[in-house]
């Protein structure tokens, strides 16, 4: 079972559990046998694009950030490997700003939420799958993640299936973007995130409360989850390309149900295809 995980945010962001300090985290992982993790908080930004409140820390918090992340590395050094990062997102016109980000962390994960429209304006991916995105705005959205890949941006592809919310159904525009997305993954050799989040927040999560029924009842709920999205990781699997699961934790508790967040996102995608593909050890 893996034992680490890349995608990890804080408070600062503004909507994970505000009352949660970082040390609590670092505590959970450690009682559930977890070795390497890296902070990857929502990345502050330079020039305020996306104007969505509550979504990223301050540039200004940067530095505390950090801090934060070094001191307990220290602490916890004999117990847990800690690493410093950031999830960001491309968007032309970014390129030194994302640089910048990066060298001040160990690992970039790219979490793509958003491109420009025709008429420059930003055009978000909707959790509740309310904004659709036409065919040339999904593949461009393949092209933005793949042009991130090329300049040597990301570490990691966090939740590369979240598009699926743009869209209604699943045809040959999808397999195109995705096709985009592996050849440019595979090319750099950048590994794919198999999000565990959309599962924590459609079957654990109710109400602000972690609702842990039997498995049974679990189970009934699995219709609920976009992605991780089948179809995707059935092409990945076609590719030389590494995977590895992301629990992209903002809540309080919610890495206690690693193992049973796995075993969800592997029915969802299916023994045959789990056992294709290429994880990360
Ligand atoms: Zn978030
Ligand atoms: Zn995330």
């Amino acid at each position: 079972m893996q034992n680490f995980n890349y995608h990890q945010h804080t408070y600062r962001c503004g909507h994970a559990d505000l009352d949660m300090k970082d040390e609590e985290y670092i505590l959970e992982y450690i009682n559930m046998g977890f070795k390497k993790i890296a902070f990857t908080d929502h990345c502050p930004q330079k020039n305020k694009i996306d104007k969505r409140e509550n979504m990223r820390m301050e540039y200004s918090e940067r530095k505390e950030y950090l801090d934060s992340i070094k001191k307990l590395r220290e602490k916890y050094s004999d117990k847990i490997e800690i690493e410093s990062g950031y999830e960001v997102e491309y968007l032309p016109g970014e390129e030194e700003n994302l640089r910048e980000l990066k060298k001040d962390v160990d690992k970039i994960i790219l979490g793509q939420h958003f491109i420009y429209d025709n008429n420059g304006n930003l055009k978000i991916i909707d959790f509740n799958g309310k904004v659709k995105f036409t065919d040339i705005e999904i593949i461009k959205y393949a092209e933005y993640i793949s042009k991130a890949i090329e300049l040597g941006i990301p570490d990691i592809i966090a939740h590369p299936d979240v598009f699926i919310n743009a869209r209604n159904g699943f045809g040959n525009i999808e397999r195109k973007a995705i096709n985009i997305i592996c050849e440019s993954a595979e090319k750099y050799k950048v590994p794919l995130e198999i999000n565990l989040n959309n599962i924590f927040k459609k079957v654990y999560y109710e109400n602000k409360v972690i609702v842990n029924l039997p498995i049974e009842e679990q189970r009934d709920k699995l219709k609920n989850v976009v992605y991780p999205y089948r179809e995707f990781w059935e092409i990945v699997s076609k590719y030389n390309v590494k995977v590895l699961y992301g629990i992209d934790t903002h809540n309080r508790g919610q890495i206690g149900l690693f193992n049973e967040l796995v075993q969800f996102a592997n029915e969802i995608i299916g023994s045959e295809i789990i056992n294709k593909l290429n994880f990360i050890e």
